[in-house]
């Protein structure tokens, strides 16, 4: 389980990225960030596994206090939180398998990263990760020749290889093109399903977000304006969320 208790996050200039934020959200749950550019969306899932420090309040993550963690306990919390951006952040020369295995690396002794040695171990559950999103086939295939949405399956598999217990994506769509996100959004539902995965996620597509997440969480100006069911998401909702600028959809 996430708790957020109050939660304040503070830039460094003095602006409150977040505040007074209470939400729960349970292992298994697969939830969609909504808000504005700006609202605090990126901010609101970076606290979760520490790329940004809350200033006030209290944010636990299955029961481990997030703020007092310090080195090894912050690598403890990632190993179990995988994060994939909109950039993928791949290495397009490489094979689709070595981008995969490269999620070993920070647990591996210095002599394997050194002679790039992987186990029988690893490479099992590399693939097993690529047959989980589809794309066993391109293994071997450089990444710089995969599509946009096959280079995303790639950070998703990259992510799964690390059996984390849940997977926050900053808008892992928005890049694609519809018919593609469209399949991203149905495999990372079908990971939340299959492994009970948590999955929070950014996304400016509301019609994406309310068809394949189960939660919606609103943010409008750092604060939380609508937590509950997608299907309870209504026009009404929708104008509080996006203070009656609804973004324009570019697909
Ligand atoms: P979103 O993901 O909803 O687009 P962000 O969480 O990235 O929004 O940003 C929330 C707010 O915090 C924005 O108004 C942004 O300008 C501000 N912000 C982001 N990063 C910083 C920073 N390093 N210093 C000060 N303000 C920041």
């Amino acid at each position: 389980m996430i708790e957020f208790k109050h939660v304040e996050m503070q830039y460094p200039n003095g602006f409150k990225g977040l505040k007074d934020i209470n939400v729960q959200i349970e292992q298994g749950e697969y939830v969609a960030v909504i808000g504005l550019s700006g609202a605090g969306k990126s901010t609101f899932i970076r606290c979760i596994n520490r790329m940004h420090d809350i200033t006030d309040g209290e944010l636990y993550v299955n029961e481990t206090d997030v703020r007092k963690l310090r080195g090894a306990g912050v690598r403890k919390l990632r190993r179990n939180i995988g994060m994939i951006f909109q950039s993928f952040n791949l290495v397009t020369r490489a094979t689709v398998l070595k981008n995969v295995l490269v999620s070993f690396v920070p647990e591996m002794p210095a002599w394997r990263k050194l002679l790039g040695v992987f186990t029988q171990e690893e490479k099992r559950k590399a693939l097993t990760a690529l047959d989980q999103v589809g794309i066993l086939d391109k293994a071997f295939v450089r990444v710089d020749q995969l599509s946009g949405g096959q280079q995303q399956r790639v950070a998703l598999a990259r992510t799964l290889a690390q059996t984390p217990g849940i997977i926050l994506a900053d808008e892992p769509v928005a890049s694609l093109d519809p018919v593609t996100a469209n399949q991203v959004m149905g495999d990372f539902a079908r990971i939340n399903k299959e492994m009970n995965m948590t999955i929070i996620m950014n996304i400016h597509h509301i019609d994406l977000a309310l068809e394949y997440a189960t939660r919606v969480i609103g943010i409008r100006a750092g604060e939380i304006v609508y937590d509950g069911h997608a299907k309870d998401v209504t026009e009404e909702v929708l104008n509080t969320i996006y203070n009656g600028q609804r973004p324009i959809e570019e697909d």
